[in-house]
């Protein structure tokens, strides 16, 4: 056999050859695709959780937490307290509801914390565009599905809410009924014994605050 049939019968095998790898390699890597659950997600985060965050500083909060604030805020994805504060783990004592509406369970959150942690400063915490707010406003005859209703009812007995004129468009009622869900909740937290007790001894301010969805700015409301 001369020289270069030589070479082309080997230029061949390494062309099958190398068909041949990127076939096994295109069918394993396709066996070996994942699809991310939501659950994945959740677990990898902690891991990446666990690995970035000092061990002593976990370690120290199982000794007790001492959030200086308590922070009461929709449940919106996009405000959470934490991050807009851009506070740590143990700072704050959050409770969160759709609408930031404060029923017993909420109330008996808030005190837990003021008379456990003596938190100095207790936050009702709204913002732009909420959704619940935004129901009540759009709310019609129609029942909304399942407990959803409950919360727009909520919202709907509102003194804050009943005194806005219903003159107005929708535009330009919704800023205004977010303010006034959150006046709402400030009223409601000072008919607390616990919190009017913690009030008389000047331990404790209470502010209202509306989160800017446009730019992050936290307005705070102090009455
Ligand atoms: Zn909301």
């Amino acid at each position: 056999m001369t020289f270069y049939p030589l070479m082309s019968l080997v230029f061949r095998f390494l062309l099958f050859v190398s068909f041949l790898v990127l076939i096994i390699a295109c069918y394993t890597s396709g066996r070996e695709i994942k699809i991310q659950t939501p659950l994945d997600r959740l677990s990898q985060g902690n891991e990446y959780f666990m690995k970035s965050t000092s061990k002593d500083q976990i370690l120290n909060l199982k000794k007790g937490q001492f959030p200086y604030a308590v922070v009461v805020a929709c449940s919106d994805s996009r405000v959470s307290p934490e991050l807009i504060f851009h506070e740590d783990l143990g700072s704050l004592f959050v409770v969160r509801t759709a609408g930031n509406i404060i029923g017993e369970y909420e109330m008996g959150s808030i005190e837990y914390a003021i008379e456990n942690f003596h938190s100095s400063l207790i936050v009702v915490l709204g913002h732009e565009d909420c959704g619940a707010v935004s129901a009540y406003l759009s709310n019609s005859d129609k029942k909304l599905n399942g407990n959803i209703q409950e919360i727009v009812d909520y919202i709907k007995e509102e003194e804050e809410e009943k005194s806005l004129p219903d003159t107005l468009s929708y535009e330009i009622l919704l800023p205004m009924a977010i303010k006034a869900n959150v006046l709402h909740g400030i009223h409601e937290v000072h008919k607390s014994e616990i919190i009017k007790s913690s009030l008389a001894d000047k331990k404790l301010t209470i502010v209202g605050a509306i989160y800017h969805l446009v730019d992050g700015h936290v307005e705070f409301i102090i009455e």
